[in-house]
């Protein structure tokens, strides 16, 4: 049993558990509040930073439209993103085009749409941009090299190395696109701070030399996402990663920063949401077997998926938690057919003993990376559904 109230306050569990009495699960209830004062906070611990709002995190209208009305900008990777900000009647010139893997005619459509801000990694990216986006702003993604301190690294799949990132970034002045700047994201869920060091001192280097041969003066470094959501694992505070970042920044640039972009996504959904799930068995594999199997209706394939090689460890609290209450190691699965459905074996949860069919098992933490991760509707099993609790 974990300590609940390290991860969320007995008023706003109230709250939750008032509003999701009646709910069917599996599902997650987001609140618009915790969303509300995580911006809020990240406002104020990087006054210096412009924010985009990485969508992809949690693309629920109603978590967008509070994100917009609170002066946010939006990181997109798709048209049908694109196509949610503006039925929301969100200016496009809060938009970034980030993703570095896109179809000529989907740049297009972006710049049809009036979006002037483009990521890109590769030359014949570049090229599509020049082509069908003339004229915007480009920054470049570098890569940086470990990430294995992310607990959902995304590196090698994304970014270049400096010496290309410095080609590209002459090429796009040739090309007649403006090169704004440069772009790194050290992995989802970073715990090492040092990273964004290592990656702000490789960003330093290449826009003063960029500077000195070739006369281009780069304006924006984009520090990407990472910063933690609260999950089993611990992280330092968001305000020690500030206050680091502040003087790796420092360090870098002197007093004379160039404008700085956010683009947090776990850190601004992670803590809002709390998926809702039923036990629907309990077993033993044998008659002398030490652990209960604990199998639940919420899966890989409808909103866990970042349980994926255990990857990101929930805060879990079940409906039988009491403080005097005997417990026991669980492993934790979902209810496909599918053996890749086990949430968490190698970590043992220990869970209630009394825990019994028709439970409620609460995953704190899964306002990020969940519902929009959820497969259409694998065995049968419908995608998770979303309340939002204002
Ligand atoms: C996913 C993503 C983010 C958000 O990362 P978090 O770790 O969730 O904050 C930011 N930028 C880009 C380009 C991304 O792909």
């Amino acid at each position: 049993m974990i300590n609940r109230t390290e991860f969320i306050s007995d008023v706003e569990w109230e709250r939750f558990l008032d509003f999701s009495r009646g709910l069917e699960t599996p599902c997650v209830v987001i609140s618009l509040q915790t969303i509300e004062n995580n911006y809020v906070t990240l406002r104020e611990l990087f006054p210096y930073s412009q924010i985009y709002y990485a969508v992809k995190a949690n693309p629920e209208r109603a978590v967008v439209s509070t994100l917009a009305e609170l002066g946010a900008n939006f990181d997109l990777a798709s048209r049908e993103e694109l196509d949610m900000i503006l039925a929301l009647n969100i200016d496009p010139a809060r938009v970034s085009y980030g993703n570095t893997i896109k179809k000529l005619k989907d740049i297009a459509y972006f710049y049809e749409k009036g979006v002037r801000l483009f990521a890109t990694d590769s030359e014949e990216d570049l090229k599509n941009i020049a082509s069908a986006a003339p004229g915007s702003k480009v920054y470049v993604r570098i890569i940086v090299e470990d990430s294995s301190s992310a607990d959902w690294p995304l590196s090698r799949k994304f970014g270049c190395h400096s010496d290309m990132a410095y080609d590209l970034l002459v090429a796009a002045w040739d090309l007649g696109l403006t090169p704004s700047g440069i772009s790194f994201h050290v992995g989802s869920q970073q715990r090492d701070i040092g990273q964004w060091d290592d990656a702000i001192a490789k960003t330093k280097y290449l826009a003063s030399t960029l500077e000195e041969e070739k006369g281009i003066h780069l304006d924006m470094v984009n520090m990407g996402g990472g910063f933690p959501a609260p999950y089993m694992q611990p992280a330092n505070k968001l305000s020690e990663y500030a206050a680091e970042i502040h003087r790796y920044l420092t360090n870098a640039f002197g007093k004379d920063f160039p404008s700085i972009i956010l683009e947090p996504g776990r850190s601004l959904t992670g803590n809002s949401g709390i998926l809702i799930s039923e036990v629907v068995l309990i077993s033993r594999k044998s008659n002398a077997a030490l652990n209960r199997w604990v199998y639940l209706d919420a899966g890989k394939f409808n909103g866990l998926i970042e349980t994926l090689n255990e990857a990101i460890k929930y805060p879990i609290v079940t409906s039988r938690d009491s403080p005097f209450c005997k417990e026991a190691e669980a492993i934790l699965a979902g209810p496909t057919c599918d053996s890749t459905d086990i949430l968490y074996e190698d970590y043992k949860y220990k869970l209630p003993v009394d825990l019994a069919i028709g439970d409620r098992v609460y995953f704190l933490s899964t306002g990020a990376y969940t519902a929009s991760y959820a497969s259409v509707g694998f065995n049968g099993f419908a995608p998770l559904k979303t309340y939002i609790m204002p």
